[in-house]
């Protein structure tokens, strides 16, 4: 079974996607996070990718579309699998329909969080993640126990360099006239499943849950 999470900057895709791994025991890509990481290690992929990600900009496609091709090579053996963070176009898409076909696979569920901007905005601005293990806080809704500390491993708390309000806005309008095509793509296929992410990480959860085949069966 494969899952794609699609939604806009700050929607919560990583918080969901961290717990449908956990739940559903399904190998976890997040693209963004991925980029990150390959930009700490200052490897080709990542020196390549930093400029766009702090302008708030997508990466190329053919970039995105070989990093997937990559994963998906690497992790065959994952039967069950959640992307997050891609597709983000529908040339990525059509592209990760067709790795998947060569490989007998299918996308089997396309779970779209809708939440509106204002919220999106007070999300990101808000938002601090780990360095070290990637954990994601909320400095209003989802604080660490102490202050500035990840509950998990202890690192110093720190604030993406694109969730400035300035790329905040830019991000926004990157996802409404690239990103948001793909949910009809989706949609015209039959899979896609429609939340409320406007509403408590457990209650989205839940929905998501409800939505998705019992686990047993998948
Ligand atoms: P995305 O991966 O879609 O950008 P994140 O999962 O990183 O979104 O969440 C963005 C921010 O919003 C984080 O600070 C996170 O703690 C917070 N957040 C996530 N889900 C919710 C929710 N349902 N209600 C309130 N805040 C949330
Ligand atoms: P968010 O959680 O705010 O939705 P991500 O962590 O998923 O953001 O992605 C951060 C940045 O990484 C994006 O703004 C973009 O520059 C880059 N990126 C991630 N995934 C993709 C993708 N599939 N295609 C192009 N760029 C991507
Ligand atoms: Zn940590």
């Amino acid at each position: 079974m494969i899952i794609v999470l699609l939604g806009p900057p700050g929607a919560g895709k990583g918080t969901q996607c961290e717990l449908l791994a956990r739940e559903r025991r399904l190998a976890r890509v997040s693209t963004g996070e991925l980029l990150r990481e390959a930009a700490a290690r200052h490897t080709a992929l990542g020196e390549l990718a930093r400029p766009y990600v702090e302008r708030g900009e997508l990466v190329p496609d053919e970039v995105m579309i070989g990093v997937i091709r990559e994963w998906l090579t690497e992790n065959a053996h994952a039967e069950r699998a959640i992307f997050d963070g891609f597709p983000r176009t529908i040339t990525q898409a059509e592209a990760l329909d067709g790795v998947l076909a060569d490989l007998g696979r299918q996308v089997d569920h396309a779970v779209y969080l809708r939440v509106p901007t204002e919220e999106l905005i007070r999300r990101l601005s808000g938002r601090y993640v780990c360095p070290r293990c990637g954990a994601t806080y909320h400095l209003a809704t989802s604080p660490p126990r102490v202050p500035g500390r990840c509950d998990i491993c202890g690192a110093s708390l720190t604030q993406r360099p694109d969730d400035r309000i300035e790329v905040i806005r830019h991000r926004l309008e990157v996802y409404l006239t690239q990103t948001m095509p793909v949910v009809d793509y989706y949609r015209r296929k039959g899979i896609l499943i429609e939340v409320d992410g406007a509403r408590p990480i457990e209650t989205v959860f839940a929905d998501i849950q409800a939505a998705l085949p019992p686990v047993e069966s998948n």
